[in-house]
């Protein structure tokens, strides 16, 4: 057996992997801080041996790290235009990370695979976030997996969970993998109890199963061990009972056959399989509160202190390892949760979904999720499992994947800027420059979804001038302020459009059906059918958008 197969035991006896030194280049740090981190035990590389090779007959050009075949290639790491520290892989925009996920040299062949770019996860550098993704055994099929893995990666999300339950799940999994430069995770008992009944499962199975799945490249695995049979009688007076899937089936399990959890007794084996592919650990919250109700409960709490356990065995066996997080959770107590995990795992990366902090919208709980998601990540979480509009009512779609990813960028965000992450702060810098100069194309090509932006602002006035429609002329504050000679507001020569008002370049084909959606003006080749001519006095375009909206104009020129 070797001596080194992880990142781990790599970091552990001094080296620096090609791994570590891409996530180093991503995150804007020296590798050998990275390298720490990983020795520590703080920060995780997923990255199976197999994902990085790549999977397909032919293997992928590696273009980054050390040793690169055609590299190294860092560009168009940071949001537009940004420099320094602010070059930060996760401040990308949409359009830039779309640019990256479609570029040709990626690519081997229309359908051809291509192979993980590593990616790092620890609260020493900025925060992630994960897209869950999977068939249901009701509804979607591979193709529509893998376009969703498509708008996941397109809208943030730097690792994804393929949850599938339903259809083809060895072979999505293979075409997920096989599409994905971002880390896959899965949970290997849903297929394990393909058909047959969680009574049926055997020791076997689970050790073929997660093999299996090790050799295919999943980068990582949620394994729910930490849920023993001592912590059953703490469910019997829950509100919500057992919320995780694979934590209410082990529990059956363990009821049934009046045994120990087989995760927990197979810990060592399963570890040993992971070892050699280099999976990493995300150790399952079985019993995470299902509601608020539950937060914080005993069997919340004994189930993280026997995970608290597992890492250091995880640990020992050379596997890296982050731990799973709640789940429902009010406000007050998010920042508590976050500290107890650091201290009971010894600072193992938390992995948090959400936690909602309220359990009355269903329907919003993107919204409700990503409030708790921003108070974990300002307390130190290292990664965001996103939460979509349909969770608790249905299989989230495409449109449901980005609008999660977006309120889970949004909170990542937010946390990295709350922990101070070096550069982080500069992109928000440059897009209120570009906003007081009142330089919209500027200001949408540093957003992070420009395209929404633009359509939104053009839905009401198709021309860039010193306005918007929000407050019109006379109102806008911005461009006073821009006006008053003794402010700064507005006057950074970097930041200032090329001409006082003119025609908006029009929406991009997502615009148009934003646009579509929304109802609004007929769109005609990209601009709205009432589109101005050039109108080089700002005035001057405010009357047109008026007129042609059948307005009474309020103003003269
Ligand atoms: S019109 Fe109002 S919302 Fe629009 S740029 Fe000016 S101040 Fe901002």
């Amino acid at each position: 057996m070797s001596t080194v197969s992880t990142q781990l035991e790599a970091a552990r006896a001094g080296t620096i992997t090609a791994e570590m030194e891409r996530v180093a280049t991503r995150e804007g740090v020296t590798p050998e801080m990275i390298r720490s981190e990983v020795a520590r035990g703080r920060l995780v590389i997923p990255a199976n041996k197999h994902h990085l090779a790549g999977s397909a007959a032919t293997t992928p050009t590696r273009t980054w790290g050390r040793g690169a075949e055609s590299g190294p290639d860092d560009l168009a790491t940071g949001h537009p235009g940004a420099t320094g520290p602010a070059r930060l892989w996760v401040n990308q925009t949409v359009t830039q990370r779309w640019t990256e996920i479609t570029d040709a040299t990626h690519l081997k062949g229309e359908h051809a695979p291509k192979r993980l770019d590593p990616t790092g996860i620890g609260r020493m550098i900025t925060t992630k976030i994960n897209a869950n993704i999977g068939a249901s055994p009701v509804a979607s099929s591979t193709h529509d997996e893998v376009e969703k893995l498509q708008w996941a990666q397109k809208y943030g999300a730097d690792t994804l969970m393929d949850l599938s339950t339903g259809g083809d799940l060895v072979g999505c999994r293979q075409a997920i993998i096989d599409h994905a430069t971002i880390p896959i995770g899965t949970v290997p008992i849903y297929s394990m109890i393909l058909g047959r009944s969680i009574e049926e499962l055997s020791y076997d199975v689970i050790l073929e199963e997660i093999e299996r799945q090790a050799r295919q490249g999943v980068d990582y695995f949620t394994i729910h061990a930490g849920v023993l049979r001592e912590h059953l009688p703490l469910i019997e007076r829950r509100m919500t009972g057992i919320v995780s899937r694979g934590g209410s089936l082990l529990a059956k399990w363990m009821i049934h056959h009046g045994k120990q959890n087989p995760m927990y007794e197979l810990f060592d084996e399963i570890s040993a399989i992971m070892r050699q592919y280099d999976v990493t650990y995300s150790l399952g919250d079985g019993l995470r509160p299902g509601c608020l109700a539950d937060a914080s409960d005993p069997a919340q709490l004994a189930e993280l202190s026997t995970l608290g356990e597992l890492v250091a065995r995880a640990r020992d066996a050379g596997v890296q390892t982050m731990v799973e997080g709640p789940g429902h959770v009010p406000l007050d107590q998010v920042g508590t949760n976050m500290r107890l995990e650091q201290h009971v795992c010894d600072d193992a990366p938390f992995y948090v979904l959400g936690p909602l902090v309220t359990d009355v919208f269903p329907g919003y709980d993107h919204i409700t999720s990503a409030i708790g998601a921003t108070e974990a990540a300002r307390h130190g979480a290292a990664m965001l499992c996103y939460v979509t509009p349909k969770e608790h009512v249905g299989l989230p779609k495409a449109q449901d994947v980005m609008a999660g990813c977006i309120a889970y960028k949004i909170a990542a965000h937010a946390g990295d800027l709350a922990r101070g992450i070096a550069g982080a702060r500069e992109w928000d810098d440059d897009l209120s420059r570009a906003r007081a100069a009142l330089n919209w194309p500027k200001q949408f090509e540093l957003a992070f979804d420009g395209d929404t932006a633009r359509a939104l602002h053009d839905e009401d006035l198709e021309v860039d001038t010193d306005f918007c429609a929000m407050c019109g002329h006379d109102w806008c504050s911005m461009r006073i302020s821009k006006e008053i000679v003794a402010f700064t507001s507005g006057k950074d020569t970097a930041f200032q459009p090329d001409r006082k008002a003119m025609p908006s370049p029009g929406v991009s084909e997502q615009g148009k059906e934003l646009l579509a959606a929304r109802g609004s003006l007929p769109v005609v080749e990209g601009r709205h059918a009432c589109h101005s001519d050039v109108s080089p006095v700002a005035s001057d375009a405010a009357l047109v958008q008026d007129t042609a909206r059948g307005k009474q104009p309020e103003r003269t020129a």
